[in-house]
């Protein structure tokens, strides 16, 4: 059996032609979408990243403006800079892009985002605003796992559910995500003893790691949904997932890297951008 292929390229297509139109009335009613993006890296995957977003956001009429503070900013700068966007009525969301210079730490800059603007809910109110159920964004990517396995049909009310990754960028908010949709959620991490025993329970497993092909065909149960969140750099410069592509011999379906859960994320980028912009009017 040959997994079916969980692909995120259509639905972030939707997501994009419905931004698009939801930005053009934003426009037409004199409330532009604007992005606002803050560097403080010169990490080369971090620049072709924003470049992405700032494409991705012109390309749906979006106006996306880069502050780029230099890898030598302090956090008090970055701080002021977040606290200045935060208070810019014509700045409708904001990303902090990671990495942050060395001993700045992401939660105390995000505490700077203000929550309404907090695009990719990196501000940890976000996180307990999620948690508690009251209105905020989550990480894109968070989402974006939930959007695919539902874009697929995949049930997930009463599933067994096994993230493997507790980040507050993915594994923490997701779970918060599946267990908001009735999963039964088991977040494991590198301190996990037997990671197979741990995941070959899932029903549906997702894979953020950030670790070559650390999920064998060993760590897959027949008939278990797979979703790839890992994107590790390969040395001819392409994209390798966390999950191993023989795992598609035992799995039920499994999502494509590149071409899962990344386009997606860009997409509901956007997305929360434009809801931020209409919730503002
Ligand atoms: P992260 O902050 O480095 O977290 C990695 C998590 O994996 C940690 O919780 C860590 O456990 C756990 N882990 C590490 N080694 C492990 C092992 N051998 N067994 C089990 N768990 C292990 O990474 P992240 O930011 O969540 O990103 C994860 C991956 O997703 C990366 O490849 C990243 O590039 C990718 N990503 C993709 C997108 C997208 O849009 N497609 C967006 C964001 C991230 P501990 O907590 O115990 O250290």
């Amino acid at each position: 059996m040959t997994a079916a292929r969980l692909a995120g390229t259509e639905l972030a297509r939707a997501l994009r032609e419905d931004v698009a139109a939801r930005a053009a009335d934003l426009r037409a009613a004199g409330t532009p979408v604007r992005v606002a993006i803050v560097v403080a890296t010169d990490d080369g995957g971090s620049a072709w990243y924003v470049r992405s977003i700032v494409k991705a956001c012109e390309k749906a009429g979006i106006e996306a403006g880069v502050t780029d503070l230099g890898p030598a900013a302090t956090g008090g700068e970055i701080a002021t800079t977040l606290q200045k966007l935060s208070a810019d009525g014509s700045v409708s969301g904001i990303i902090l892009q990671t990495p942050l210079p060395p001993g700045v730490g992401l939660s105390a800059m995000a505490e700077n985002v203000d929550v309404a603007k907090d695009i990719d809910g990196v501000n940890p109110l976000s996180l307990g605003r999620l948690t508690a159920g009251v209105e905020a964004f989550a990480p894109a990517t968070a989402e974006a796992v939930v959007r695919l396995i539902e874009h697929h049909g995949i049930e997930l009310a009463g599933r067994d559910a096994v993230i493997v990754g507790r980040s507050l960028v993915v594994g923490k908010p997701l779970a918060q995500l599946l267990l908001e949709r009735n999963a039964t959620v088991t977040v494991a991490h590198s301190r996990t003893r037997d990671l197979a025993q741990v995941t070959q329970r899932a029903e549906v497993l997702v894979a953020a790691v950030g670790r070559t092909h650390l999920i064998g065909p060993g760590h897959v149960s027949a008939g278990t949904n797979v979703i790839d969140v890992g994107t590790n750099p390969t040395e001819d410069g392409g994209l390798a997932g966390d999950v191993s592509p023989d795992v598609a011999e035992v799995a039920a379906g499994l999502s494509p890297v590149p071409g899962g859960v990344g386009p997606v994320t860009t997409a509901l980028l956007l997305t929360h951008a434009v809801q931020a912009a209409e919730r503002a009017r």
